[in-house]
């Protein structure tokens, strides 16, 4: 029996894990990716409180050690199912954990465009992270597709690497400096990535060489483990209280999975402490 049971090893999970550990309370995180997250794969992160410049990888990673320092135990593991009021959390390999209360830090993932091959040409030619891997396509013919600001930016920060940057989106907003397209993405083609084909919204299709295609069409929370067990929004961000207790007593949500209005390192971080302390609170009158 654990006091505290953490899913998510990024910010939010650890720092949790910190607060627990340094309490002398008997605390796991399960991290399938160590040093993953959408944190890990951050190049340079320059608005962390105390560090001027650092690597995702590198902030990750201390904190993973820190968390270990006071004692927590990190299991590289995947939850694959939570029972809410039972608190129980079955790990992928059938293996069946039981906590006083658990920690969900489960963060948010890119959302896809849903092309046939997507997910296989991932690290082949398809990128959700611009300024993650941008660097790798230098001087080379590179097309971010998607909507909003994010894909802007990437169109943006793109500019100043790569050889010729399209930017496809429905609408027609224009980033100076790059081919725009108001169009879709209807095809990848190659493997690795050679091109893309595009409809364009009068009808007309284009095949595009392109050595990557970045995709920038949001985020979604991965809260498929606690969905229809505690209160989220339509599109599945978890509420919690100001003590970031889910409508669940006793089952914790923190960090990107939250209706929250700033997704960023340090309010995860933030919500981790809150929810340890609220932890030790709900575990110490039990
Ligand atoms: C491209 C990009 C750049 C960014 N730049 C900045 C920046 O400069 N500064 C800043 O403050 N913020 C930045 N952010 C936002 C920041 O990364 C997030 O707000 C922060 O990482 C959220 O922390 P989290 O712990 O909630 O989630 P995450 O960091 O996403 O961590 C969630 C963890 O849960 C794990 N997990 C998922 N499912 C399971 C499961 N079933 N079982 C076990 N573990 C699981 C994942 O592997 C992951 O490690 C950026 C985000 C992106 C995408």
């Amino acid at each position: 029996m654990y006091d505290a049971i953490i899913i998510g090893g990024g910010p939010a999970g650890l720092t949790a894990a910190i607060y627990l550990g340094r309490a002398n309370r008997k605390t796991v995180v399960l991290e399938p990716v160590p040093a993953g997250g959408q944190a890990g794969i951050i190049n340079d992160i320059v608005n962390y409180p105390g560090f001027a410049s650092v690597s995702g990888y590198e902030l990750i990673d201390n904190m993973m050690k820190q968390a270990k320092a006071f004692g927590c135990e990190i299991l590289y593991s995947g939850a694959k199912s939570v029972d809410a009021a039972a608190k129980t959390v079955t790990l992928t390999d059938g293996k069946v954990l039981e906590g006083r209360v658990i920690i969900v830090a489960t963060g948010c993932k890119a959302k896809s465009l849903g092309l046939s091959g997507e997910e296989e040409l991932l690290g082949s030619g398809v990128s959700y992270c611009a300024t993650c891997d941008g660097g790798f396509f230098k001087g080379k013919n590179v097309a971010v597709a998607g909507f909003g600001q994010k894909a802007r930016e990437a169109a943006e920060y793109l500019k100043g690497i790569a050889g010729k940057v399209y930017y496809i989106v429905r609408g027609g907003d224009k980033v100076e400096g790059a081919e725009n397209l108001d169009g879709t993405v209807t095809a990848l083609i190659g493997k690795p990535l050679n091109a893309i084909e595009v409809v364009s919204a009068d009808g007309e299709k284009r095949i595009l060489d392109v050595s990557c295609l970045f995709v920038a069409a949001g985020y979604t929370p991965v809260t498929y483990l606690i969905a229809g067990q505690v209160k989220t929004d339509d599109k599945g961000y978890v509420f919690t209280d100001e003590n970031m207790m889910t409508s669940v007593r006793g089952v914790f949500a923190v960090g990107d999975i939250r209706v929250k209005n700033l997704r960023q390192i340090v309010t995860a971080a933030s919500d981790g402490a809150i929810a340890a302390q609220a932890a030790l609170r709900y575990i110490n009158m039990k």
